[in-house]
């Protein structure tokens, strides 16, 4: 294996995958790196039902795998390591992955956010299985089901008022009574029929396990210490995403929640850098949106290094 490539992208979701499809197809022998969480977070979900091209569906990691493969047909070499450091400071850029060093004249990022957790182990088993973090991939499974919601900033209440279109009763799990969504979103779920509210509640558990599906969820009221089961048979959790960009913290221009802020079409505020996904997305958050910017990336990398203004060149390598 080379260590001096034209292309590495780190992540192996579907931003990274199809950067890889579009790189190798250019001819630009990319190198994808991928984490321990391989895929994305299509691994953890079931039926996939929003990705065009696949009328009856297809499973999440069913989906991965088919992208990985089609990556590697065209030429993609994939190796599994964890990125301990990446210096951006000069090109070409330089990679300590587990424990080689590799350089690369262009890099595209693509190592995703993850949707941040309860921390509960029934939470972990049955994720899939009717707990989800997205109300738009999961949303259409619950049509006429009670389901509830964890969270009060714009995310939990854009999810509630989204799920009310297919389910019969949404409730908001708030750990204070007090919401932190903006206004709107707060005026627009209380005037919603179908979203009900259990303030000041913490779910203890997420029922059942033993029968490998979602049947309630154990509240418990922090004020009064009492506990309930509300029965539901789903549960959204929407308490935040964290993009994955710790190993770029002071390299490049994020945003005050740490996303990569891209300026035109992919590139970064490193020349020679580019995100794609959900690394430099907050907004949209889906599969083939996160493709779209893979695309993107990998066509704005190949045209960088075909016209790799001499003044960048130089300024990257004598720096
Ligand atoms: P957020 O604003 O950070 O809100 C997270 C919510 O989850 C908070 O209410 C928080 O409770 C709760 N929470 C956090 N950890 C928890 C835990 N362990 N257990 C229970 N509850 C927990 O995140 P977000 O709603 O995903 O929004 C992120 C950013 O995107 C925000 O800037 C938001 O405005 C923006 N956004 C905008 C839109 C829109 O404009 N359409 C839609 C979605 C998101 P506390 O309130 O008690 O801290």
């Amino acid at each position: 294996m080379s260590p001096h490539r034209n292309v590495i992208i780190i992540g192996s979701g579907p931003a990274g995958l199809t950067a890889a499809l579009y790189a190798a197809r250019a001819n630009l022998k990319p190198l994808l790196i991928e984490g321990l969480e391989a895929g994305g977070q299509l691994m953890l979900t079931t039926m996939v039902e929003n990705f065009p091209g696949f009328r009856e569906g297809i499973m999440g990691p069913d989906l991965m795998a088919d992208m990985r493969a089609q990556a590697e047909r065209f030429g993609t070499e994939i190796i599994q390591g964890n990125v301990a450091k990446a210096d951006l400071s000069r090109r070409p850029f330089k990679l300590e992955v587990s424990d080689k060093v590799m350089f690369t004249e262009t890099l595209i990022i693509a190592t995703g956010a993850s949707a941040r957790l309860l921390g509960l182990p029934s939470e972990r088993t049955l994720l899939g299985h009717g707990v989800s973090t997205c109300a738009t991939c999961d949303g259409f499974f619950f049509r006429g089901k009670p389901i509830a919601v964890v969270g009060g900033g714009d995310s939990a209440l854009e999810e509630a008022t989204f799920l009310t279109k297919f389910a019969s009763k949404v409730t908001v799990i708030h750990r204070r009574d007090t919401l932190r969504a903006s206004k709107i979103m707060q005026d627009k779920a209380f005037e919603n029929d179908k979203i009900d509210f259990a303030w000041n509640c913490e779910i203890e558990d997420i029922l059942d396990v033993s029968k490998g599906v979602v049947t309630g969820v154990r509240v418990r009221d922090v004020v009064s210490g009492d506990r309930t089961d509300l029965p539901v048979d789903g549960v959204f959790i929407a308490i935040g995403h964290t993009p994955n960009t710790g190993l770029f913290a002071g390299q490049l221009e994020m945003d005050r929640n740490g996303y990569i802020v891209t300026g035109k079409g992919t590139a970064t505020s490193v020349p020679g850098v580019f995100a794609c996904g959900d690394v430099q997305d907050h907004v949209y958050r889906q599969a083939i949106t996160a493709a779209g910017t893979g695309c993107m990336a990998a066509i704005d990398a190949e045209r960088w290094l075909d016209h790799v203004p001499m003044d960048v060149a130089e300024k990257t390598t004598t720096t």
